[in-house]
């Protein structure tokens, strides 16, 4: 999967691709910006191909690609592509060089399947935020509170730092936790724990949705430790609408 792409001298490009085998991979596409070029199609963004690399002295060379898909949806639609990109770099930001995330890879696929397909690109998003999360291992905890494990229930609180929702004896004292109604929670948790049925048919609107936002944007940028530029400019998207 082809994570950015950048510029290279007059007509290359460096590819940073997250592979199923091995994780993040920069490669040159050599010849991809010139006219006609026979690789510029393995050298587009968000594309799902098959790469030949050759062992170059600092970055590997595509000597051969095949594509699996390409998102032409996606490319073609700003919201789609704002959407997409905030994927892609989720997964730049938390994975390294040559280290294999195959379970990451397969989500990876599955986010730029779904938005391309044009099923509710923002909810497929938090789902894909919150999959990320737990196959990293930081699987927010929703059901009970994360200090003394009693079950949480109405509204409440949660906290990026302690990785989960507070009840109302653990709350005090907790700065920066964040007050969600109890709509929120179980949005949250059916987002987190069901399958592609559960959440399709889920409609995350008005307060609940902007709760939702604030708490995955918050927990993402806690746990990044930084808000990505991706992110940054899809709020602004969002509320430019
Ligand atoms: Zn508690």
């Amino acid at each position: 999967m082809v994570l950015k792409t950048y510029d290279l001298g007059e007509a290359d490009k460096i590819l940073v691709l997250f592979t199923r085998e091995s994780g993040r991979v920069s490669a040159v596409a050599k010849g991809s910006r010139k006219p006609k070029s026979k690789s510029a199609g393995g050298a587009q963004a968000f594309g799902h191909n098959v790469y030949l690399l050759h062992k170059g002295r600092n970055l590997d060379i595509v000597a051969q690609y095949e594509i699996v898909r390409q998102y032409r949806q996606i490319r073609g639609d700003l919201d789609r592509l704002a959407y997409a990109s905030y994927a892609a770099d989720l997964v730049f930001h938390t994975s390294h060089e040559r280290d294999p995330a195959p379970e990451v890879f397969d989500l990876l696929v599955w986010i730029l399947d779904t938005i391309e397909g044009g099923r509710n690109p923002e909810v497929a998003a938090h789902v894909f935020e919150l999959r990320l999360m737990e196959s990293l291992g930081y699987r927010p905890q929703l059901g009970r509170c994360v200090i003394c494990g009693r079950e949480v229930s109405g509204p409440a609180r949660f906290s990026s730092e302690a990785g989960g929702m507070l009840c109302a004896n653990c709350r005090q004292g907790a700065a920066g936790a964040r007050q969600v109604s109890e709509g929120t929670l179980r949005s949250l948790r059916l987002l987190q724990d069901s399958d592609d049925a559960g959440w399709q048919s889920l409609g995350l609107a008005g307060e609940v949705l902007r709760e939702v936002r604030a708490v995955l944007d918050d927990y993402i940028t806690y746990r990044l430790e930084k808000r990505p530029a991706s992110l940054e400019f899809l709020r602004s998207l969002n509320e430019s609408k």
